[in-house]
């Protein structure tokens, strides 16, 4: 029964947000690509929609579906428009939900529903110039003053930077990171440039600028010194929402490769029955169920609360991995035609790229799966369950 009522639950997402995407993304994701064009009036309509605050109780402007209406939301943007999928995933996810769940009541209930419902954008400002996979060795600092903290630093490659109302950046207290909430109003906090991107065009990727940005005591998100642990509580959960978009991603590959088999003719048949190009579906086909089922497993672990690094890791390591390689063959499938821009194919290659980059690199991923997995084996003689 209950399982039952989750399917159901599930379903009807899915079915509220591809009637979305197919009403509000599909028709601009080209726009959006070509012209590196950020859709602000659509995330105020998903805003409107409550897919921002799914994670969020109703009390504090959230619907409270919770992280498998967000994974499923990820994955539906995702099948039309990464990009609008990596911004969603920034702001709902590493932004809006970890205010959420580390913010005092204060923060929760004035700004938490701007948030919410669209009328802001979010951020999370980790990355800096000089520390990217290394980035506990941020240099931001926050120095304590009268009633709050002046922080001084910058940080880069933010994703929604450009347009962020609340940003949630770590820096440094002394010996610790701490985590604070600035507003693009505060005093001392200026953005850069908007990069240029080879892929997630659209999804806006800026630098800050924090010249004494003055911070209220009652604006920092947990605890003096809890920075850390809410770094890393935030990363193994972003990296199994985020893999989501890789899979919407993998599953449009595949179908638009069947769809171009199945109608392009050379030798006088289909070259969709041709063993090599059936060969190619298979393996794109065993990697994207093989995606899926990662996610899956990971998700259910995300709900009961006891994700590891070991399943978030290993889920979007994989599943990068396999979103590039599908992208790949269905250009390839595509042949000349796959090569040209018109054909859209080209851009699932460009998107599927930052998949082995943002949430920790691929090279990241696998020491921390390979370290974990040495670790675990030593302490129990078997696989972990
Ligand atoms: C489009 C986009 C959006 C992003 N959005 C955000 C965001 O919203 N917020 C945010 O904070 N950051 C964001 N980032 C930054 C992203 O998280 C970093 O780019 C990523 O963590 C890698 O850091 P880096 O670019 O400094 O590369 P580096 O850390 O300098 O790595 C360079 C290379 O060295 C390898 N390497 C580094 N250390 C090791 C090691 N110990 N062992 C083996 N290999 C290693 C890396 O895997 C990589 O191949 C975004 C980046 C992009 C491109």
């Amino acid at each position: 029964m209950v399982e039952q009522a989750k399917i159901d639950e599930e379903n009807l997402i899915r079915e509220s947000i591809r009637n979305f995407v197919q009403k509000e993304v599909t028709p601009i994701a080209k726009k959006i690509d070509r012209e590196d064009y950020f859709p602000l009036e659509v995330f105020r309509k998903m805003g409107k929609m409550g897919f921002l605050g799914v994670t969020v109780p109703e009390q504090y402007g959230g619907t409270g579906l919770g992280y498998r209406a967000q994974a499923i939301i990820q994955e539906e943007i995702g099948y039309s428009s990464a990009s609008l999928a990596l911004s969603y995933g920034a702001h709902s996810n590493l932004c809006l939900d970890s205010v959420y769940r580390n913010g005092s009541e204060e923060i929760r209930e004035k700004y938490v529903p701007k948030l919410c419902s669209g009328e802001w954008i979010g951020s999370l400002c980790l990355t800096e110039p000089e520390s990217g996979s290394d980035a506990l060795a941020m240099k931001t600092r926050a120095v304590k003053g009268e009633g709050g903290w002046s922080i001084t630093g910058s940080k880069t490659l933010i994703t929604n930077a450009p347009y962020a109302d609340l940003l949630l950046v770590y820096a440094r207290t002394g010996e610790t990171l701490s985590a604070f909430v600035a507003l693009a109003s505060d005093k001392g906090l200026s953005r850069g440039k908007k990069f240029e991107k080879m892929g997630m065009r659209g999804s806006p990727t800026g630098e800050l600028f924090f010249d004494s940005m003055f911070i209220p005591d009652n604006r920092m998100l947990g605890s003096e010194g809890s920075g850390k642990d809410i770094i890393m509580s935030g990363l193994n959960l972003e990296r199994v929402i985020l893999s989501f978009i890789f899979l919407g991603l993998s599953r449009r590959g595949i179908e638009q490769s069947i769809q171009y088999a199945s109608q392009r003719k050379q030798g006088g048949k289909p070259i969709g029955e041709m063993e090599l190009i059936q060969e190619k579906l298979a393996y794109m086909y065993a990697r994207y169920e093989s995606s899926k089922m990662l996610c899956h497993s990971a998700l259910e672990k995300v709900e009961k609360d006891h994700m590891d690094v070991l399943n978030a890791a290993s889920c979007i390591l994989y599943t990068a991995e396999a979103a590039e390689f599908i992208a790949r063959e269905t250009i390839q499938i595509w042949g000349g035609m796959g090569y040209v821009s018109d054909s859209e194919v080209e851009r699932l290659l460009r998107d599927a790229i930052l998949g082995q980059i943002g949430a920790g690199t691929t090279e990241i991923r696998k020491k921390l799966v390979g370290h974990e997995l040495i670790k675990q084996y030593r302490k129990s003689g078997r696989l972990p369950e």
